[in-house]
């Protein structure tokens, strides 16, 4: 049976830990020492690193386990990681079958120019991309990128497990109810995860089908959306980049 586990990293981080029997496969290794210490305390074999983007808070550890695992790490075509074994770019499969899990790689660009992210057994990683209630910064790339990116994700099955790089989810959700405040389902959210916060627990995976409806930069194409934004802009606005582009600016003004 496979499990993810989050491994906490730095302030906020998760590195995903994939499990199958005494096998393991991590996402976004920013730091090596968690993950051999759960590694080691569980006594599992690491079979392969995926990194999403080449910001060091997920690419850090990756050298120092690969090394002492002698393990493949599958990263980037786009980006220059001095960790990545294997080139990977849209459309690539990769075959995990120590962990039984095979991945489709998506090019998702926005955060950075580069960005992939991982979508295999019901499940995404995403990095720095998707976040829960959220999206990464565009550091590299235009909005338009970064849209066409999101609209990718948003185009997976329903049930798709979204597991994000960050707790980042009550900042968010904080900004959200500002652009979408009389979105139910995006309350009822803050609630649930007001909760889970509360115990100390991860507010990960989140679903596809959540972030379609609580995500404001999932909803351009919500009239909510649409007319928070273009107020915040100025002007009417149509398309649906220009839509993502002026709740990314609003969000960033507020940060
Ligand atoms: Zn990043
Ligand atoms: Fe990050």
């Amino acid at each position: 049976m496979i499990e993810i586990i989050p491994i906490p990293a730095f302030e906020d981080n998760y590195i995903w830990l994939i499990r199958n029997q005494a096998y393991a496969a991590v996402v976004d290794p920013g730091d090596a020492d968690p993950v051999m210490e759960y590694l080691q305390q569980h006594d599992l074999k690491l079979t392969a690193i995926l990194i999403t983007h080449h910001h060091g808070d997920h690419c850090g550890g990756a050298k120092e386990l690969s090394l002492h695992f002698n393990c493949p790490v599958y990263g980037p075509r786009r980006e220059k990681i001095t960790a990545t074994t294997q080139n990977v770019a849209e459309n690539d499969i990769i075959a995990l079958p120590d962990v039984g899990a095979e991945f489709h790689v998506i090019d998702v660009p926005g955060h950075t120019r580069g960005h992939v992210a991982y979508y295999g057994i019901n499940s995404l990683f995403c990095g720095d991309a998707l976040f829960a209630c959220g999206c990464g910064r565009l550091f590299e790339g235009t909005p338009e990128q970064m849209q066409a990116s999101l609209a990718k994700l948003a185009a997976l099955p329903d049930e798709t497990k979204v597991f994000c790089a960050h707790e980042y989810t009550l900042d968010n959700i904080r900004f959200a109810r500002i652009a979408d405040p009389d979105n139910a389902a995006l309350q009822e959210r803050e609630t649930r995860e007001r909760q889970i916060r509360a115990q100390g627990l991860p507010t990960l995976p989140s679903t596809i089908a959540l972030e379609k409806r609580t995500n404001p930069f999932l909803r351009w194409n919500d009239t909510h959306l649409i007319k928070a934004a273009s107020q915040f802009a100025g002007r009417p606005l149509g398309s649906p980049a220009s839509i993502f582009a002026a709740i990314r600016q609003w969000k960033d003004k507020l940060d």
